[in-house]
């Protein structure tokens, strides 16, 4: 008797758009096949948890079947490629979404094993068509992730990616091209300093016709250089740092047949999403909803599922052209709804308790937290599961010394892999063991400072009595508008970290 595998299914949605007709298909899905909902990933990605083996491919052809795939979601490939999602500048953004859509589509692998293999394609292995003119026949040596920030909004955290684009728009709202920021990264392994996350570093502007170009380019050079013995260094931020980042940028231009321009100047206030409505400049509007954890499910008093569903019907029915868009924050935003159905939108919010950012603190709204356990088998301690019950405890100290509007951004992983971006959060907990994390703290707002280690292996106990007098200089000194990681840094209790945005800008 085999044991009752399950598996998790995770989508390739670039930007992660998909309209109301996909989201009702992706909705039944999860309700057919999957066992915990939608989850919206910090890459703008749906997972489906504990989809048992034997309904693997009905689940894998159901979603093909409404027009998504999960191809190159996994593996050692480009990733799905994650795009700012809350548009101040809709024309603006609508180009770079573009941009980021094309490129992901470039970056597939041409093999049709996935269609052989879950689509009943017909096989095609020796016919020797399954030419890789960018991955090659070893592919990379390590997973690889694009991102799109459009300032001054930087929710994607562009500089925790491989490879960052940042758009860079004129007084005009024309999209002029883009900064490349390289070598950033979020994971590493716990006592092990060989390994560490690790800021992008902006190496020149591009336009938007050079894009493709300067992407194959830097993917290409990490194909060829980057660590094939050792696993944990082998991701484009440690080929930069053993190599140089002048002979890094130097291998780009060989590669694309340009040199870069210089990068252009850029501005970002902070890495959360803007929660509500949003005018979107061309009589539709875009409303940002939380969405704790990603989680989306009916369960302890949840109808969110449902409720989004009996959304997706309106809009399906009345504006077909409308967007759900997932957030890299794990948030949602339905987006391009017509004015004459924001009324009834806003009624179906209401009465399925979609509008916890009404009330919400900012704190509980910009809270990260990655899968871990049940379903991560990575998971050295809880994130997900334990987010509520940690944010309510930090709230609670925040209330006692009158910082409940304080924007701190607060990010839990089960592991140092990183998927929450920990290492970009004000305060952040690292797990270590079931109930123990590595509390690290100073990163700033913005995504452009990492946070250093502030307490090894601790528990709730000693978590909560160490940010006590924190929060208690933060209220007395901290200066007009400065952030909680800021603060910390300018009074000296935690130093900033070697890598620094902040410090190339200077
Ligand atoms: Fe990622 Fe680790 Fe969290 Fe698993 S436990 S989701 S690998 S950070």
């Amino acid at each position: 008797l085999e044991p009752a595998y399950a598996f998790m299914i995770r989508t390739r949605t670039p930007g992660g758009v998909v309209t109301p007709a996909q989201w009702l298909k992706l909705d039944h899905i999860a309700t057919t096949y999957a066992e915990r909902g939608l989850r919206i990933t910090t890459r703008q990605a749906f997972q489906y948890h504990g989809v048992i083996k034997t309904e693997l491919k009905s689940t894998m052809q159901a979603i093909n079947a409404a027009l998504i795939d999960t191809l190159a979601a996994c593996g050692d490939v480009n990733r799905n490629v994650a795009v700012a999602a809350n548009p101040l500048q809709s024309q603006a953004h609508a180009q770079v979404f573009a941009h980021a859509a094309a490129l992901s589509e470039h970056l597939l692998p041409n093999t049709r094993a996935y269609y052989e293999i879950w689509l009943d394609e017909e096989r095609v292995a020796g016919s020797g068509s399954e030419d890789e003119p960018v991955y090659g026949p070893t592919y990379l040596p390590r997973k690889f992730k694009i991102g799109f920030a459009v300032p001054p909004y930087n929710d994607v955290d562009v500089f925790a990616q491989d490879l960052g684009f940042i758009a860079v728009i004129d007084a005009t709202g024309e999209l002029l091209g883009y900064n490349v920021s390289v070598g950033g990264g979020m994971g590493a392994t716990h006592g092990d300093p060989e390994t560490y996350p690790r800021l992008g570093d902006v190496i020149g502007f591009v336009t938007p016709e050079q894009l493709t170009q300067v992407a194959v380019a830097v993917v290409t050079a990490q194909r060829d250089f980057g660590n094939r013995v050792l696993r944990k260094r082998a991701r484009l931020k440690y080929t930069i740092d053993d190599r140089g980042l002048d002979w890094f940028k130097g291998e780009v231009e060989r590669r694309a047949g340009f040199a870069l321009s210089d990068a252009r100047p850029f501005d970002f206030v902070h890495n959360g999403d803007r929660f509500g409505w949003v005018e979107g400049g061309d009589g539709r509007a875009h409303l940002t909803l939380r969405i704790v954890a990603g989680r989306i499910w009916d369960r302890d008093g949840l109808s969110h599922l449902t409720g989004l569903r009996e959304i997706a019907r309106v809009l399906d029915a009345e504006a077909g052209d409308a967007q759900f868009r997932l957030t890299p924050n794990q948030n949602l935003v339905i987006a391009g709804i017509p004015a004459a159905l924001r009324a009834r939108v806003d009624a179906l919010v209401a009465q399925y308790g979609l509008d916890t950012h009404v009330s919400a603190t900012p704190l509980v709204k910009n809270a990260l937290a990655c899968v871990a356990l049940p379903t991560c088998g990575l998971a050295m301690a809880e994130a997900e599961r334990y987010l509520p019950e940690f944010t309510d405890a930090v709230q609670v100290l925040l209330d006692a010394h009158g910082l409940r509007e304080a924007p701190i951004h607060l990010r839990i992983s089960g592991c140092p892999n990183g998927c929450s971006r920990p290492y970009l959060g004000e305060i952040a907990l690292v797990g270590k063991a079931p109930g123990r994390y590595n509390l690290m703290l100073g990163a700033d707002h913005r995504g452009q400072r990492l946070n250093t280690m502030y307490r090894e292996n601790v528990a709730q106990p000693q978590i909560l009595e160490a940010l006590d007098p924190l929060f208690a200089r933060y209220a007395g000194e901290r200066r007009d508008e400065e952030g909680f990681g800021d603060f910390l840094v300018r009074a000296g209790i935690v130093a900033p970290p070697r890598s620094s945005i902040e410090l190339q800008l200077q």
